[in-house]
């Protein structure tokens, strides 16, 4: 995995056989850094770059050689910088129980689900708890909320705020929403995210929704490859974030119901084996009666899987009664 060093920045015209215009033509297609093209596959490469597959090869094998593909680490490594993993309740002692004890730092947990089922609820919840004291289950922390479908609401904060006993305006003030238009948007909104980390002490980063965009301007199969390598890239620059300012990524995921995509499974989350294998933890939500949603625990790699119910009301998430 990415480590928490500083990269040396290569641009993309460093690469031999990328001039100006396959630069340009790179960059508007999402190609814009040397990781991205070094994984890409020479075919989307040629097709979105209008250049012979044969160079593609080139530019890639190039773009292999310089990119920092990451280190292998020691298992003891990799132990002594899990000690370091934070909790943030969600709000439920139920869904925290069925998480391990909550979200947890240098993941990504993804909630999934119909229309209205929660999700945003779930991370306006997160973010009002992330800005609360260490001493009660916070972590003092501002919190930015990438927002794909102008769903983040102020007065949401407000009631879950004066339910936790926290002062408002305090809490709206450590909340950075930024309106992501499309998926290019998006995109960048995640890397100027790792520069807004050096000024605000950040502990918790919010997509909702991670795949809306990508949703609807990828559509069909001619461009699913792209698509994906865009989520995958995205995915990445995500979870890049969560390990270098230890921090929790909350994502939120719609179902769909298109076979050529998900084989006919009405209940999968869009984003297939790119999102799910990303995401560490996958949540399923779906309405139960009065307010009340269960939650399914799904593909952890170390948590069986379960379910719970936990309520959403007024006040924001709880376990209910
Ligand atoms: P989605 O999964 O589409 O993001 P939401 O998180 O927006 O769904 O959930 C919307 C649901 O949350 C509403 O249908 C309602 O049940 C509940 N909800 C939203 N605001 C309130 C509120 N102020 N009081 C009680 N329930 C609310
Ligand atoms: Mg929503």
């Amino acid at each position: 995995m990415a480590g928490s060093k500083e990269e040396k920045k290569m641009t993309i015209e460093d690469l031999p056989g990328v001039g100006e215009a396959t630069a340009e033509k790179l960059r508007e297609n999402g190609l814009d850094d040397i990781m991205t093209i070094a994984v890409a596959s020479p075919k989307d490469l040629s097709e979105l770059a209008g250049i012979a597959e044969g160079t593609a090869i080139k530019i890639i094998a190039a773009a292999r050689k310089s990119a920092d593909i990451g280190n292998f680490e020691t298992g003891e490594q990799i132990l002594e910088r899990r000690k370091d993993v934070l909790k943030l309740s969600t709000g439920s002692k139920n869904l925290d129980n069925l998480l391990g004890g909550g979200f947890e730092t240098q993941s990504i947990t993804e909630f999934f689900g119909e229309f209205g089922s929660g999700k945003t609820q779930i991370m306006h919840q997160a973010a009002v708890n992330a800005t609360m004291p260490v001493e009660q289950g916070g972590f003092d922390s501002d919190v930015l909320i990438i927002d794909t479908e102008n769903t983040f609401r102020p007065e949401r904060i407000i009631q879950m705020s004066k339910a936790r006993g926290a002062d408002p305006d305090t809490v709206l003030k450590r909340i950075h929403v930024a309106r992501a238009y499309n998926s290019h948007h998006q995109i960048l909104l995640a890397e100027r995210a790792i520069e807004l980390g050096k000024e605000f002490p950040i502990k918790l980063l919010i997509v909702d929704s991670l795949t809306s965009h990508f949703r609807s301007e990828y559509m069909g199969r001619g461009s699913l490859s792209e698509r994906q390598q865009l989520l995958n890239r995205h995915m990445h620059d995500l979870l890049k974030f969560a390990t270098i300012y230890n921090a929790v990524i909350g994502v939120t995921n719609q179902v769909s119901a298109r076979p050529d995509v998900f084989f006919g499974d009405p209940t999968a989350p869009i984003g297939g084996n790119i999102v799910g294998h990303t995401a560490t933890f996958r949540i399923y939500l779906r309405k139960s009666k009065g307010g009340k949603r269960i939650a399914r625990l799904i593909d952890s790699p170390y948590l069986p899987e379960g379910e719970t119910v936990i309520q959403i009301s007024e006040d924001g998430v709880s376990d209910g009664v």
